[in-house]
């Protein structure tokens, strides 16, 4: 009986970008514990590789690869194996007829927004760490959330803090939120060196093991930039009540400062696994072992406010709409962009952080402030868009 109970209550749970850091950190979680879960799909653009190995040692029925030639090598891998392989996300009602309980949104870049707003309508819970979809598409996602049922959980550390904080007030009893940044590999390092930075020295965080595009992004703080976004989109509070604070040790993660007097704050630490663990296992009981607390670190958190002039792109935050806008979405790809010329070492530390500040203030793109995305298909018009202006540019 007790295996027929395991059984029925095992949880369907599906991951777009398999493949990713978070994805990965997932799997290591699902690995430790396989009997509760079943897993119906997994996803990733190229890395046929990966996605293969983990399908055959998770039993998963389902995998989509987005990137053509990887897709062919996949299905010829895979010729006698049962497992069905998709190459886009317009079946995904086809693939998953009924609603699983879990999808975990882990694709990188603006291309998660797609899959990660067609597939709401196929779970129960969806768990989004992919930023970019939450920064450009917030109204869409939020409609088809609500259109349904379907629960939501911030993965983001800072925002799952604050998802955890707030627990059932609402956000008229907040006063202020924090979030927090470590400041990247070059919090100390003197202003005239800056010239000297390799990418080397810009992938070498000092608390994080990310992806290499997010952590180019936490180097130049134009992560925090994407990060109060997010948590204004989230948790529906003006840009002028959240503040960003340098926290070299990241074992803050975000301070919620209530109007009752109260203000609480979100310790662990950092280690993805620990909000991805909590999403998953979401309102079940379930311990997880953890490192005691770190009493050195908490006698000095030294928590403190962002020097702009040591990270201008601080800056851009102050001219952003209220409301969400497609300039987000010329935010998003500008800075895209250029951290993969930066990546390619097309361009230098300091030139990338001159650019994402004079193109996204280019004059031509402010009047995407004043419209309000109204479908995918706009959104990705205007990336493309954006994408000729700066291949025109020849940078
Ligand atoms: P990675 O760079 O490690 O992986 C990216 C994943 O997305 C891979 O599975 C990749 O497939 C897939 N992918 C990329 N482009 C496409 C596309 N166009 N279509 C389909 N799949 C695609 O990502 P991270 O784990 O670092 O980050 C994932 C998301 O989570 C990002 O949005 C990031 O900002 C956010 N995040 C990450 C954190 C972290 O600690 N890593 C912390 C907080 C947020 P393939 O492997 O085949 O290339
Ligand atoms: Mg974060």
């Amino acid at each position: 009986f007790s295996n027929f109970k395991n059984f029925i209550m095992k949880k369907k749970i599906a991951i777009l970008g398999s493949t990713s850091s978070i994805g990965k950190s997932l799997l290591d979680i699902i690995n430790k514990n396989q009997k509760k879960f079943k897993i119906e799909l997994l996803t990733a653009n190229s890395n046929y590789k990966d996605l293969i190995i983990q399908a055959k040692k998770f039993n998963v029925k389902n995998i989509i690869i987005t990137d053509l030639n990887s897709f062919k090598k996949t299905k010829i891998i895979c010729k006698n194996k049962n497992i069905n392989i998709f190459q886009n996300f317009e079946n995904l009602k086809k693939i998953l007829p009924k609603k699983v309980d879990y999808v975990m949104s882990a694709i990188s870049g603006i291309g998660g927004l797609l899959p990660t707003h067609n597939i709401i309508q196929s779970t129960k819970l969806i768990a989004i760490a992919n930023k970019e979809a939450i920064i450009c598409g917030w109204p869409l996602i939020k409609k088809e959330l609500k259109k349904h049922k379907t629960q939501f959980i911030p993965v983001d550390s800072e925002h799952f803090s604050i998802f955890s904080l707030l627990n059932t007030k609402n956000k008229d009893d907040i006063e202020k939120i924090y979030i927090t940044a470590s400041g990247g590999p070059f919090r100390n390092l003197p202003k005239n060196q800056f010239k000297n930075i390799k990418l080397k020295d810009a992938l070498k965080h000092p608390n994080w093991r990310m992806g290499k595009k997010i952590t180019i992004d936490s180097a130049t703080l134009m992560n925090k930039v994407f990060e109060v976004i997010e948590a204004k989109n989230i948790f529906n509070i003006d840009y002028k009540n959240i503040s960003i604070l340098i926290h070299p040790k990241s074992y803050v993660h975000a301070i919620i400062k209530f109007k009752n007097g109260l203000t609480k704050f979100l310790i662990h630490e950092p280690d993805m696994k620990i909000p991805i663990y909590n999403s998953i296992y979401y309102q079940t009981l379930k311990t997880q072992k953890s490192t005691s607390l770190d009493f050195n670190i908490l006698n000095n958190l030294n928590l403190n406010k962002v020097e702009e002039n040591r990270f201008p792109l601080v800056r851009l935050l102050n001219k952003l709409p209220k409301k969400s806008s497609l300039f987000e979405t010329v935010l998003i790809t500008v800075n895209d962009y250029l951290v993969y010329k930066f990546l390619e070492k097309k361009i230098n530390f300091q030139k990338l952080i001159k650019l994402i500040n004079e193109i996204s203030n280019l004059k031509e793109f402010q009047k995407f402030k004043k419209i309000k995305p109204k479908n995918l298909k706009e959104i990705y018009n205007l990336r493309d868009y954006v994408h000729l202006k700066l291949d025109a540019l020849g940078i």
